[in-house]
């Protein structure tokens, strides 16, 4: 088990920046998951907390210890490369005890420690068969089982899930989160998809460009987003945002949008004149025919229970997220109310959510604009 910190740790690849200088502590037993686009340097990140990268600068830590300059070989972590990565001419008892054999383990143990494995994955009955013969999710399971053998202090896993088509994915996330649950492992976890990282994270960190705008549980990320970005990435659909200029300050409980007043999280700090958004998910939507603020239909989408709507507004197209027995028309003028606990005002300009009471019943840990994690 290993607490996992990277200290302003840093990665160019000649000139350009792929990690800017990352500071945050994985908690032993943690389920991490890292979460960005393409190219926003995740799989750098893992790589160097793996040690098949080299940190332009910075330090990283494993239970206090600075591994910073030692070996992938000598970390004690395991990498779950793309799981289908078996070896081929082997059995599923030859790949999983593969690791074991290669650290010189005495072969009566190897055989129990991999009967061991097999039985965690639910895959005992499939030891002796060739792994050209298993279907995707049982070669996945194998190539866990590679990993686990170990018994290391740490997993990572490199958008192990990539390659299942979106069922087998769900089933998969559960498997691996049950199994993290039972090892009590620490594992730093790597995708671009929101849904995975929300189901399966005790946190999240959320990647752009190279650097962690936002660190925190899920649901910390998804009702007090630190950024327009952070709130983007989340949520199907995502969060919406009403552009409006206004001036807003400490203490005001309502902005004005289009001449109508819009109640909002009491804010907590100053900020001037400018462009200004509201942030609502759709969920925080209703349809109130006395709300002041008001919007024409342009779309509905049937979901099963609820309907996604979309309205037009003056402050840009808004999705509503309410129940699919609500008959909506196109064109139809419907009133727009917000639960006001759901709202978050963004600077629209810097991206930045301004505080407010929302951000006081949980601390938010902001990345963007140098903020360091603990
Ligand atoms: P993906 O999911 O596509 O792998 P990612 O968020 O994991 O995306 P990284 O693989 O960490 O992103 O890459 C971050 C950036 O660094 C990308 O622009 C990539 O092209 C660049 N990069 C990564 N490795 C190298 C390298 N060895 N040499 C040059 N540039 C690299």
């Amino acid at each position: 088990m290993a607490e996992i910190r990277i200290e302003n740790v840093r990665k160019e690849f000649g000139s350009f920046v792929a990690v800017q200088g990352s500071t945050l502590t994985i908690e032993d037993g943690t389920f991490f998951v890292m979460l960005g686009p393409s190219g926003c340097g995740k799989t750098t990140t893992l790589r160097m907390i793996a040690g098949l990268e080299l940190p332009s600068s910075g330090r990283i830590l494993l239970d206090g210890e600075d591994v910073t300059m030692r070996r992938a070989a000598a970390r004690d972590i395991a990498f779950v490369f793309q799981m289908y990565a078996l070896y081929p001419h082997m059995d599923v008892r030859g790949n999983i005890g593969f690791p074991l054999r290669c650290q010189g383990v005495p072969r009566a143990e190897v055989r129990q420690r991999v009967a061991e494995t097999a039985r965690l994955l639910r895959i005992g009955h499939l030891l002796d068969r060739p792994v050209s013969a298993l279907s995707g999710g049982d070669r996945q399971r194998v190539a866990l089982g590679r990993a686990i053998v170990r018994e290391p202090k740490a997993f990572l896993m490199d958008e192990p899930l990539g390659a299942l088509d979106t069922e087998f994915r769900h089933l998969m996330c559960t498997e691996l989160r049950d199994l993290h649950d039972r090892l009590g492992a620490t594992t730093v976890y790597v995708t671009h998809d929101q849904l995975e990282a929300m189901s399966m994270a005790d946190r999240i960190a959320v990647m752009r460009h190279g650097v962690i705008e936002q660190f925190g549980p899920p649901q910390d990320l998804y009702d007090r987003p630190a950024t327009m970005y952070v709130a983007d990435f989340l949520g199907s659909p995502p969060m919406n945002f009403l552009a409006f200029q206004g001036a807003v300050g400490r203490g005001d409980r309502r902005v004005m949008i289009d001449g109508a007043e819009v109640p909002v999280p009491e804010l907590r700090e100053d900020r001037g004149e400018g462009p200004l958004a509201l942030g609502v998910r759709p969920e925080h939507v209703r349809f109130d025919d006395a709300a002041p603020l008001r919007g024409e239909v342009v779309g509905a989408e049937y979901m099963g229970t609820t309907q996604i709507v979309t309205v037009a507004t003056a402050g840009g197209a808004l999705k509503a997220r309410i129940p699919s027995n609500r008959v909506v028309r196109s064109g139809e003028r419907v009133g727009l109310a917000f639960r006001s606990a759901g709202l978050s005002l963004f600077d629209a300009a810097s991206g930045r959510a301004l505080r407010s009471a929302l951000h006081d019943l949980a601390p938010v840990e902001f990345a963007a604009g140098g903020v360091r994690h603990g």
